[in-house]
């Protein structure tokens, strides 16, 4: 019965031995081959010895004792042997002897890495850091300063954020939901503004769209410190704030400007009859706005300081006659030399031009107007006078034939005489004047420009 028992502890324990054998084969595939060799070896070993320990049953013990030190050797062996490759996010980084090297300085790198980049990371092994058994004998294992140094080093870390979604979109992504917060309160805050010589009160202010916060693993590099998510929400208006204001300010009532038509005057002529006046006066008005942007005012109080007053302008309605003056003069007559100018000759004032040219060229109206002489006018000899209104008028002597009468209403460009010699002329030419208001003035500085 003892032996019996004996044999079967035999048995179990070569069994037992030939499994872990069996795991590790299954296991390590990786595994060096020297070791897997050695435990082979003490398979066929323990195989080999079956028959023999089943007849020498009285050595057993002592085999026993082999054993169990052959295995203690090859477990030695295999741990000198094999170390662990470590990964961030299936990332190989380096070799440790202990999967313990890498997570004891996990926490210390968690919290350099928050301090550094002013986020919260939390590397976590498992997740984050996963680890494989493999042979280390030709590779160069980690201490704790090169583990720190690769893990610090990391780019494209996760991190654990708390983002923001509007409308289910994730617009930033933050370090702690407190932050995130207080992001979207810097946002609201950045548009209830103080204005000076206002004096505001906010009723409300809200985002309009759908806010929520959540937290997410996102990589490092897409955390955003408070700042810069603020800005960046205001700059993309990616949330609208929605701010309601009563408000009470001064401000300034541009007037308005009132056109009347008027028949008394010709279409295209206008005229000032009242100067317009800017108003003050002070509001107090419920104002909604959206990213500082006026929506809706409603006025609730309005204190007139100074009224306002409307520029009023009158326009011509009636249709311009043909003869009606255009404002601008034309020489009356062209292929001319300017044989005389307007000022002083021979000590004598000359009121106008001389326009040299051939006996019986037409001499052309300077603008549209009235007839106000057309006859004999001593020196000036066959002259016509037209007055163009607003005191203006044109004169044409020394004409060898008149075709107008005294009254007549005349166009710009109408044929109303024809040049000559009459009057004191020595050579045949039209002198032409300008008067304003009777006063002589030089044709030259008013001819093809407006006169009024
Ligand atoms: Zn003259």
């Amino acid at each position: 019965m003892a032996e019996n028992e004996k044999r079967s502890i035999a048995d179990k324990f070569i069994d037992a031995g030939a499994a872990v054998i069996d795991f590790h084969d299954r296991t390590q595939q990786k595994a060096d081959l020297k070791c897997l060799q050695a435990y082979y070896g003490v398979a066929l070993f323990l195989h080999n010895r079956r028959d023999f320990l089943h007849v020498h049953k009285a050595k057993l013990l002592e085999s026993f004792a082999i054993i169990v030190l052959v295995a203690i050797a090859v477990l030695a062996v295999y741990n000198y042997a094999t170390g662990y490759e470590y990964s961030y996010h299936g990332r190989a980084l380096g070799y440790v002897k202990d999967q313990e090297d890498v997570i004891r300085v996990l926490d210390i790198t968690s919290a350099e890495l928050s301090k550094s980049h002013d986020a919260k990371i939390k590397i976590e092994p498992g997740s984050d850091i996963t680890f494989k058994r493999v042979v280390t004998l030709n590779v160069s294992i980690d201490d704790d300063d090169t583990v720190l140094k690769r893990l610090t080093y990391l780019t494209n870390m996760r991190a654990d954020a708390y983002c923001i979604y509007i409308d289910g979109k994730n617009v930033a992504a933050l370090s702690s939901k407190a932050e995130a917060k207080d992001v979207i309160d810097d946002v609201e805050k950045y548009y209830q503004t103080t204005r000076k010589g206002w004096d505001t009160t906010y009723q409300k202010v809200s985002i309009t769209e759908k806010l929520r916060y959540a937290p997410k693993s996102v990589s490092l590099t897409d955390v955003s410190t408070r700042e810069s998510a603020v800005n960046q929400l205001i700059k993309s208006k990616a949330v609208t704030v929605k701010t309601i204001e009563k408000s009470k300010f001064a401000e300034v009532v541009k007037y308005k400007t009132v056109v009347k038509k008027t028949k008394s005057m010709y279409k295209g002529d206008s005229k000032v009859v009242q100067k317009g006046e800017n108003g003050k006066r002070v509001a107090t008005a419920i104002i909604v706005k959206e990213n500082g942007k006026q929506v809706t005012r409603t006025n609730i109080e309005l204190k007139v300081l100074k009224p306002m007053v409307k520029k009023v302008v009158y326009k011509g309605s009636k249709t311009r006659p043909k003869t009606a003056p255009t404002g601008t003069f034309i020489m009356p007559v062209s292929g001319y030399s300017l044989s005389s100018t307007f000022g002083y000759r021979w000590g004598r004032m000359h009121e106008g031009v001389d326009l040299a040219c051939g006996t019986g060229t037409p001499i052309h109206a300077a603008d549209g107007g009235t007839v106000v002489r057309a006859g004999w006018y001593s020196g000036y000899g066959k002259c016509v006078d037209i007055s163009h209104g607003n005191g203006y008028m044109t004169r044409y002597g020394h004409c060898s034939k008149i075709n107008v009468h005294t009254g007549q209403k005349v166009y710009q460009g109408q044929t109303i005489a024809l040049v000559g010699n009459t009057g004191n002329s020595y050579g045949s030419h039209c002198h032409f004047e300008v008067r304003v208001n009777g006063s002589a003035r030089n044709p030259m500085k008013y001819v093809n420009r407006k006169y009024r």
